[in-house]
Order: C-alpha cells, then sequence, then structure tokens
C-alpha cells in the first residue's frame, strides 16, 4: 500500500526546503550522518527563472531584479553562482563600537572546524592564507586569498547522488507556500505545499528552510501575516538589516614593478587543481585603528563597455557579451549585463579597438578561451596584463547593518497566492566613506611597501556621488533574518533556530549580522554544516522508517536509488 506524507504521518524527522548550496550542503550532511531528509523544491530539474521569485524592487537602482538574483531549480542559485569562495574574516567576528548591531552570537571557532568540508561541497580549494613572498608593513595584508569553484554548477557533480541517495528524499515542482503551528504556537506543525498534483500539507518533525536569504524572508513575512506574534511580531526584526555588499571601480593602481601583477592574477594551486586569487586588504588592527569597515581589493580590467581603455581584447570581448546569443553561452546574465554597462552600447568604438588592436587582441583571445573553455578547471576570469603596470582596482566592501534597509511585503501576489516581497536595500553615508576611506589608506600602504600607489579614475570632490552610484546588490543577500540572543532583535537563535518555536530553523546567509567583505556562500554552507551537527545531537527521536516511495498524493523524484515515477520531467 502507498503511503501519502499526510498529516497523519510524523514519520519524517527532516523536511528540509530548497537545493541551493546551502540546502544541498545541509541535505548531504545529514545524509552523511545516516538520517533521512526530506527535500522540497520549488524548481525542477530544467534551470530556469519562475515568477514565483519576482519581487518588488523599491529602487532598481540598489538591487538587481529577482531573475537577475535568483534561480529557482534543483541546485538552486548554484547554476548561475560566479563560484568565488571566501570565508569570514578575523575582523567581522570582533566587537567594533564603529559598527553598531553587528554583534554574533559566537566567534570564529564555531565555524572554521567545518572549512574543508565545506571547501568540498563548494568543489575549491581550502587555504585561504597563502603567504606573500615578501614582509609587509601598514597592516597591509596580501596573503588572504578567494578560492574559486573548480565547477560552481554544483548539481553538475551532485545531481546522480542526490537522485540515487537512499536517504534524501527530493520532491521537485513542490512550492512551500504556508506553515501551521501546533494549538501552543510553539511547534511547526506543517508546511503547505503546491505540487502539481495539487496541494498538500507535509508533516515533520523538523524543518529548515534554505530557500535563499530573500525567500526565506518572504515567506517567514507571510506566515506572519497570519501569526502576528511571530519572528519579532510586525514591524519586528524580521526582515530588517537586509545586506549586501558595495562594490566597484574607482581608482586605478599602478604597481611600481609591472612583473608583480603575476602574484596578483589567478593563480591554479596544483595541489587542489583549483583557483585563487589574492586580494588587497587591511589586517583586523588596522582597520580597528582607522575605523574602517571590512573591504577587499584586486587589480582588475577597465570596464569592459567603456572603449576609452583602447585595448583590443577588452572591445572583443565586449562586442561577444553584448550580443546577447553569446554573451549568455560566456557568463550567467547578472554577470554579463554588469560587463556591457548602460546602453546605447558605443559600437563603433569598440570595434574600432578590435580592428586596430587585432595583432594582439587575437593572441591574447586565444589564451583567453583556452584557459576559459579548453582547461579544466576553467580560469574564473581574466587579467589582460600590461607593460606599465597599470589596472583598474576593484573593491567589495562590507556595509553596516542598517535598520531601516529592509525587506517587506508587496501587495502583490505570486501565482500561488503568496505575496511578494518588497525590496528596499539601502546604503549609508557611513558605508560610501568608509570606500573611500579605505582607498586612502591603502594608497599609503602601497607606498609604505614599495609595492605602487593610487590615483582616483575621478575628482576627489565627485568621489561620494561616484561610489553611491555604485551601490547595489541583490546577488549576496545577508542580514534579515538575522542570528542573536534577544528575540526582540534578532530572528534565529545561535544554534539557527527560529526563537519561540521549538523545531524551524533556517539555513541561510540572511541570518549574518553582518557583511564582511566577503562574498556569503561559503558560510552560508559552513552554517549549514555546523546546523546539520546540531540537529544530529539534538534530534528527539531516530526514525528508521524509510519514507514511502512514492504514491498519491506526494511523489518523490528520486525513491531509495530508482528514478522511478518523477514528480519533475527528469
Ligand atoms: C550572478 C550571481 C553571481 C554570484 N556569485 C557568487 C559568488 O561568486 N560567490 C558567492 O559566495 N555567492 C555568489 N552569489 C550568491 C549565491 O548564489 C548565493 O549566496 C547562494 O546561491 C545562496 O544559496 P542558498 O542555498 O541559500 O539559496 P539559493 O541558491 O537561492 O537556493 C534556494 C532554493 O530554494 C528554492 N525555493 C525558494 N523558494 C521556495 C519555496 N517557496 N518552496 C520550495 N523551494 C523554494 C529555490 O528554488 C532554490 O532552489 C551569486 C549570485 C548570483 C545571482
Amino acid at each position: 500500500m502507498l503511503k501519502p506524507i499526510s498529516s497523519n504521518d510524523p514519520s519524517v524527522e527532516f523536511c528540509l526546503v530548497g537545493t541551493g548550496p546551502v540546502g544541498i550542503a545541509l541535505a548531504l550532511e545529514l545524509e552523511r550522518r545516516g538520517h533521512d531528509v526530506l527535500v522540497l523544491e520549488s524548481g525542477d530539474i530544467e534551470v530556469k527563472f519562475s515568477e514565483a521569485s519576482g519581487a518588488e524592487i523599491v529602487d532598481p537602482h540598489r538591487h538587481v531584479s529577482m531573475d537577475l538574483a535568483v534561480c529557482r531549480a534543483l541546485g538552486g542559485t548554484s547554476w548561475t553562482w560566479g563560484g568565488r569562495c571566501v570565508p569570514y574574516d578575523a575582523v567581522d567576528w570582533m566587537q567594533r563600537d564603529f559598527v553598531p548591531e553587528s554583534r554574533w552570537p559566537f566567534g570564529p571557532e564555531e565555524v572554521t572546524r567545518w572549512t574543508r568540508r565545506a571547501a568540498e561541497i563548494l568543489n575549491c580549494g581550502e587555504r585561504f592564507d597563502v603567504p606573500y613572498p615578501s614582509k609587509l608593513i601598514d597592516g597591509l595584508n596580501l596573503d588572504s586569498v578567494e578560492c574559486w569553484s573548480r565547477r560552481s554548477q554544483l548539481m553538475l557533480d551532485r545531481r546522480e547522488h542526490i537522485l540515487r541517495s537512499e536517504r534524501i528524499r527530493l520532491s521537485l515542482k513542490t512550492t512551500v507556500t504556508g506553515m501551521n503551528f501546533s494549538p501552543d504556537g510553539m511547534r511547526v506543525e506543517s508546511l503547505e505545499v503546491s505540487t502539481p498534483s495539487g496541494p498538500f500539507q507535509v508533516r515533520a518533525r523538523r524543518f529548515v528552510l534554505a530557500m535563499g536569504g530573500v525567500e526565506t524572508t518572504r515567506f517567514l513575512l507571510n506566515v506572519q501575516q497570519k501569526w502576528p506574534a511571530r519572528f519579532g511580531g510586525i514591524d519586528g526584526p524580521l526582515g530588517r538589516y537586509y545586506m549586501g555588499h558595495i562594490s566597484g571601480k574607482i581608482a586605478s593602481v599602478l604597481l611600481d614593478r609591472p612583473r608583480d601583477i603575476k602574484e596578483l592574477d589567478f593563480k591554479l594551486d596544483a595541489s587542489v587543481g583549483a583557483f585563487y586569487r589574492r586580494r588587497f586588504m587591511f589586517s583586523a588592527e588596522a582597520q580597528l585603528r582607522h575605523r574602517v569597515l571590512n573591504t577587499a581589493f584586486w587589480p582588475d580590467n577597465p570596464a569592459f563597455y567603456d572603449p576609452s581603455h583602447h585595448s583590443g581584447v577588452l572591445s572583443a570581448v565586449f562586442l561577444a557579451l553584448a550580443f546577447p546569443p553569446t554573451g549568455r553561452r560566456l557568463l550567467p546574465e547578472g554577470i554579463r549585463l554588469a560587463h556591457t554597462g548602460p546602453r546605447p552600447y558605443p559600437l563603433g568604438a569598440h570595434m574600432r579597438n578590435a580592428v586596430l588592436g587585432a595583432p594582439r587582441a587575437t593572441a591574447d583571445l586565444y589564451k583567453i578561451l583556452r584557459d576559459r573553455f579548453l582547461r579544466k578547471p576553467r580560469k574564473p576570469g581574466f587579467l589582460v596584463s600590461n607593460s606599465g603596470g597599470c589596472y583598474a582596482l576593484h573593491y567589495h566592501a562590507e556595509q553596516v547593518p542598517n535598520l531601516h534597509s529592509r525587506i517587506t511585503l508587496s501587495r502583490e501576489r505570486d501565482s500561488f497566492g503568496v505575496a511578494r516581497a518588497r525590496v528596499d536595500l539601502r546604503y549609508t553615508d557611513q558605508d560610501i566613506e568608509s570606500v573611500i576611506d579605505s582607498h586612502r589608506l591603502l594608497d599609503q600602504a602601497l607606498r609604505a611597501n614599495d609595492i605602487g600607489r593610487l590615483s582616483f579614475i575621478y575628482p576627489e570632490k565627485q568621489l561620494r556621488d561616484r561610489v553611491y552610484a555604485q551601490a547595489a546588490d541583490g546577488y549576496h543577500q545577508v542580514g534579515s533574518t538575522r542570528m542573536g540572543t534577544d528575540p526582540r532583535t534578532s530572528v534565529v537563535d545561535s544554534d539557527l533556530r527560529v526563537h519561540g518555536i521549538a523545531n524551524l530553523f533556517v539555513a541561510s546567509s540572511s541570518v549574518f549580522p553582518s557583511s564582511g567583505q566577503a562574498n556569503s556562500t561559503f558560510l552560508a554552507v559552513t552554517f549549514a554544516l555546523r546546523l546539520a551537527e546540531h540537529l544530529d545531537a539534538q534530534r528527539e527521536a531516530r526514525n528508521a522508517d524509510a519514507i514511502p516511495l512514492s504514491g498519491p498524493p506526494f511523489d518523490f523524484v528520486n525513491a531509495g536509488g530508482t528514478l522511478a515515477r518523477p514528480c519533475g520531467d527528469v
């Protein structure tokens, strides 16, 4: 007899929602620890944007539209992310009086033991400190590296395992739309889901939401409409402190020894077969002394879209990216659009650059295409070197937690009847000023270390406006279900359990109280692994019963190792 998952079937220990990098990490770790886990995923095997993720963006200049920011599919946004893995730095865990409301309930020791496993899941190297060949002064740090995923589309490596897993039960095209609580309100009893066969309730002992930063927040805000006292109450902490990063280019870096660029370019760590790249950073002590926010810098190509770079190869790359059929094959859409810049495109000037620079461009282009498409692992990016040692300088910086930077609910609803998110990402004067101050400090430090110097691309009096104009995100979704000890100012506790609800957890970068300079996925995955350990240790009663393989009203894509009766179009 085929058994449905119904409100009378409490056999499921863990129900996990979402299969992005965070959901995948959690499912794999629970599986490794011998647990059965039911995974609900709104998307399908095939990757496409779902209208259900659409949100109202208050200022489209500050936040990309959701079709560029998230992906509803098995594998989540790992289908389009860049694959840059960066851990948080020592300074991020410290109490800084000039960064109010950035307190973490524990220190880095809670997560560092998961670094190796997170790197394994994200397919990247695990050495985030590679000593720079010379000793540096003035707080300058060049040891810190970002590691790149060997194959950023995580499902290409994991799909078969997940689909054939005996313990991970996956249901695609299963969109979670609501939540039901026990009469005393202390436990989640079931999730409301919408599937192609109709709406159902899914019961489990523990629920973990790993739907991405904005989507998890939006879901909880929708639940709160029905249960206004939940999650700190209406107008409480849920949805507040929404952060990303502030990044762009306002300066060039001129290296004293142009050959030093080799040390600052992407490098292949042959021992792990993955690329890494050094960044200019400041020690925690220097950041605290100068009261600047955490910021990383690296030499970069000038903006492709601005033909004043007069580079044949950069213009040729621009032309390839500007033509959508080729551009979309080369880069994820969000990254492609960032490189093609504003319209109208100065196509004539780019063609002139490409023709005049043809001899060198041909050789450079061959190398870029070879490294990106023929070699394995493929190079995550490219830097066109020049004999003058002059490069654009990219900054990627923290923004301060801001109560008024916020996700709320829109009046509009998606096709499942769930209110869309209304996203109001804001930057503060402190964010802007810190970027400029950090550039000045870097200039001094580069000079003191005889490495080089900076020169601003814009006149001093325009710098604030230029940084503000570049301030936008939506890719890194941090802070809106923040972690803390006080339910009045945070949504989850240090175990990622939603305050006041015994069996509901959030696994997402949205729990981070501060954004650091680091891209958020690596730490979010680390947290998922830590959560798996916690769930394992705290489990109420191990349930050895396998979940029924398939049957009305609820089918699984995988069924105990055989791909039977798929719910999605496998
Ligand atoms: C263009 C781009 C480049 C990026 N580059 C980087 C980078 O280089 N480094 C980095 O660290 N980060 C990067 N990011 C961010 C990174 O993609 C995210 O941090 C990461 O994907 C978050 O993982 P997640 O599992 O929390 O969420 P997601 O990957 O968004 O997955 C969420 C999952 O939940 C599912 N879901 C949502 N709602 C529901 C629902 N109601 N019911 C059921 N399922 C649901 C979705 O379908 C999806 O599968 C980038 C993002 C983009 C868009």
